[in-house]
């Protein structure tokens, strides 16, 4: 897929705009514009059932129920929503310990800080093996009666490492604590529809699934819902949980989006995915001989988008400056982008800091065709002969 000069293998910072996801927004965008509030009239009415929908194909994603749906702004409110809302609600009881994974997202770290400083958890941070997943031996020594929420994401943004939720979540119940899983990178990567009955709180984020940008969920199990104290106060809109007006088109696109990836053709599309990205991987692996490729070996383990690849000697960013504009791909997080210290991820798997330094996150979608993976190669290729010769 290229978009003017650009070659946009980035999928995992954000996805495209599915053009049938635009098609039934925009509507919404223009003559259904009411707002879903208001009450005394039938555009109001429209509106709310425009969202009740959207919130119905959302939660059958994950196999939850429409009322379990919190609309927020992406998955870093809803993350916040979980677990700032839930730890403040719980503040004064027994449980005052947190579990957290290396690897989590920025957002799941600094509200790890944030409850420490302000409400007096201990954080615990669960280590993962070589290739990013949990070691459940830790988890299993780490939980006890005074764990309080567990929060583990089920697919790596950074090198697509799938989680095994169903064996974490077995083990987190046996303790009573709670689980909350950040399925941001999820709904491209695994089949969802039976994560809900696994987990207490999950969160949603509608960029990273070809729907719109600034909307995303936190599915909060019905009779947990009194247990989260809302972190947005306001008109007390969706039960009092987040208030502020729902943005119906939003909500619009981001159900169609969810509908567009659930059950067949939601698999279809990770088969055909994952196998350019084996060929992607292979191509690179023929062509040069100082490569790496970090994350599981086992397919069914990682993203099928996903391919983090090592540069032996070369600055991952010096790489990505030199195929400016021609393809775009990350050196992992982009919400770390601009603070310069390695991923704390690849750090996590293992890699020093020199080694962290040298690898590039291409990520493969909905658009990619084999041509593209071609060109991406060529492109990589020339780049990195040319900075051979001005070294
Ligand atoms: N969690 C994960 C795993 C992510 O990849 C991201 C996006 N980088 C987020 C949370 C934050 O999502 P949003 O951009 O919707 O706030």
């Amino acid at each position: 897929m290229k978009t003017g000069d650009t070659l946009y293998l980035d999928h995992q910072a954000t996805t495209p705009l599915d053009s049938r996801v635009l098609d039934e927004m925009r509507p919404h965008l223009a003559e259904r514009f009411g707002n879903p509030h208001s009450t005394d009239h039938a555009m109001g009415w429209h509106a709310a059932q425009a969202v009740e929908r959207a919130a119905g194909q959302v939660a059958a994603l994950v196999g939850a129920d429409a009322d379990e749906v919190i609309f927020t702004s992406g998955a870093t409110e809803a993350n916040n929503l979980a677990l700032l809302g839930f730890g403040r609600r719980a503040a004064d009881g027994k449980r005052k310990r947190i579990l957290l994974g290396e690897t989590e997202h920025k957002s799941v770290l600094a509200l790890g800080r944030v409850l420490t400083e302000r409400c007096g958890y201990t954080v615990t941070m669960l280590p993962v093996d070589c290739q990013g997943r949990l070691d459940l031996q830790s988890l299993e020594e780490a939980l006890d009666d005074q764990v309080l929420v567990v929060s583990i994401m089920a697919v790596n943004n950074e090198i697509g490492t799938i989680q095994d939720v169903a064996a974490i979540s077995r083990m987190v119940a046996v303790h009573g604590a709670r689980l909350h899983c950040d399925c941001a990178q999820a709904p491209c990567a695994m089949d969802l529809n039976a994560i809900a009955g696994l987990v207490d709180f999950l969160s949603l984020s509608a960029h990273k699934m070809y729907g719109p940008i600034g909307i995303g969920a936190l599915y909060i199990r019905r009779d947990l819902q009194g247990m989260i104290e809302p972190i947005i106060y306001g008109g007390g809109q969706q039960n009092g949980l987040r208030s502020g007006t729902v943005p119906a088109a939003l909500c619009v696109g981001f159900g169609a989006s969810a509908r567009l990836l659930a059950g067949d053709p939601g698999l279809r599309e990770r088969n055909v995915t994952a196998r350019r990205r084996d060929k992607f991987r292979e191509r690179l692996k023929d062509t040069l001989q100082a490569v790496w490729f970090n994350g599981p070996s086992d397919r069914d383990f990682c993203h099928p988008g996903n391919l983090n690849v090592g540069f032996d000697g070369v600055a991952a960013s010096d790489l990505l400056a030199r195929i400016q504009p021609r393809l775009a791909a990350s050196t992992g997080s982009a919400c770390t982008s601009g603070i310069p210290e390695p991923s704390h991820v690849l750090r996590a798997i293992g890699l020093d800091q020199g080694k962290a330094n040298s690898c590039v996150r291409f990520s493969l979608g909905r658009y990619t065709t084999d041509e593209d993976v071609a060109s991406a190669v060529e492109i990589i290729c020339s780049a990195l002969e040319d900075s051979l010769a001005t070294a």
